[in-house]
């Protein structure tokens, strides 16, 4: 194989080499590559790989991320807003992004979530542990509603499954009514 000089010593030559089961850190996460391409300097070890190489490697953790649940599904993420009977541009307000953005994460051929934070909050939404996540549901409800935004939400509360809680009544929130129907204001075009 092709070698060339080291950048980092410049006194000897990078030489690559194939390792059939190299196991590494890719972006915080290890992995495991079969017949890993690697050069590595004959004199100082340093070692560096190809750009297709380095594009394998992160399919590669991506296929894990996905398998061990950590990159919610286009399903995933729909049914978690479905769920709590959010439309798409509440769960966008709720999580601070774009209706668009939404539009993505639910679509399976668009490539669905990257691995983020916003990834592992729809991860906690979809929680099997229920109170988990109500308690966090609850939490950006109530950070939504103290910045003013406009959501029409139901709000779980550990309370309601007393069935004589009386704020149970009270459970919808409801933002100015004036706002409705739209949040869009004229002359805009209609949501
Ligand atoms: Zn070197």
């Amino acid at each position: 194989m092709a070698s060339f000089k080291c950048p980092a010593c410049g006194k000897g030559r990078m030489e690559t080499q194939i390792v059939p089961n190299f196991e590494t850190q890719f972006e915080g996460i290890t992995i495991q590559i079969n017949n890993a391409e690697i050069s590595q300097c004959t004199h100082c070890g340093e070692q560096s790989y190809g750009a297709q190489e380095l594009q394998r490697w992160k399919e590669i953790k991506l296929a894990k991320l996905a398998e061990l649940n950590q990159i919610p599904s286009a399903d995933v993420v729909k049914r978690v807003r479905e769920h709590r009977d959010l439309s798409v541009s509440d769960f966008a307000s709720l999580l601070g992004v774009t209706r668009q953005t939404v539009h993505s994460w639910e679509r399976a051929e668009g490539g669905g979530m990257r691995f983020g934070p916003a990834a592992m909050l729809v991860c906690l939404l979809d929680s099997e542990s229920h109170d988990k996540a109500d308690h966090v549901f609850s939490y950006f409800v109530r950070l939504a509603r103290e910045r003013g935004q406009l959501l029409r939400v139901p709000l779980p509360r550990p309370d309601d499954r007393k069935p004589d809680n009386p704020q149970v009544a009270s459970r919808l929130l409801q933002f100015p009514p004036s706002a409705a129907p739209g949040f869009c204001s004229p002359p805009l075009t209609p949501c």
